[in-house]
């Protein structure tokens, strides 16, 4: 479910961060950052957060469900063989096989004149992979994009999960409609925000309740 979310760090009252497409509420990219933190990155709050934020501009696809052991880049299909038939994605289509050093047979030709570059009779299909997805490394090269309060729900983003130099994870959530449900980001209490804080969570506390947190 694509539920978009940022990754960010406190700045003053306000944010800066990196987006996230796919499963952004808290039980998946809550509960993820929960476990990054606590497992991976081992209570090194600055080196999580370099890599979250500061060595990948473009964002993230998602990195729920993912291994960060297995490297990071966006789904590479040149990586790992067809699932239907076990050869590599080049071979499944005929403008692509001169470049990897396949000559072009009269057939190929043809069908190419045709408009048709399917080689094998089917199209590539990835083995499911799952590696961490991020738009600015491995097949997309996407641009810095900064998220911030203010742009944030304008690209849809529905919560936010802000660190804190103290080792808090505050999350917020856009609240629609009834602005009396407004709770001022960092009890800034700026009429104008369209943030709520959803809960705050201290890293080296007890892991939440994450279904409790759906905001909704
Ligand atoms: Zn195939
Ligand atoms: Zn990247």
């Amino acid at each position: 479910m694509s539920t978009r979310g940022v990754i960010a760090r406190q700045k003053g009252d306000s944010f800066e961060g990196r987006y996230h497409h796919w499963d952004s509420y808290p039980t998946a990219l809550g509960k993820a950052l929960w476990e990054l933190a606590h497992n991976q990155f081992r209570d090194n709050l600055d080196e999580m957060l370099r890599i979250l934020i500061d060595e990948h501009p473009a964002g993230w696809s998602t990195i729920v469900n993912k291994d960060f052991s297995l490297g990071v880049g966006f789904n590479n299909l040149d990586k790992g063989n067809c699932l239907t038939c076990g050869k590599p994605s080049w071979e499944h289509y005929y403008q692509e096989w001169e470049s990897h050093g396949k000559r072009l047979t009269p057939k190929a030709r043809q069908s190419m004149a045709n408009g048709n570059y399917v080689a094998l009779g089917h199209s590539f299909e990835a083995p499911h992979s799952t590696n961490v997805e991020c738009y600015c490394h491995g097949d997309r090269s996407e641009d810095e994009l900064l998220v911030t309060e203010k742009n944030a729900a304008d690209i849809g983003c529905e919560y936010v999960y802000v660190f804190s130099t103290n080792g808090v994870m505050t999350i917020l959530s856009s609240f629609n409609g009834d602005g009396s449900k407004m709770i001022g980001m960092f009890g800034m209490g700026n009429p104008e925000a369209k943030w709520g804080v959803l809960t705050v969570v201290p890293l080296d506390g007890p892991e939440p309740d994450w279904h409790s947190l759906q905001g909704w």
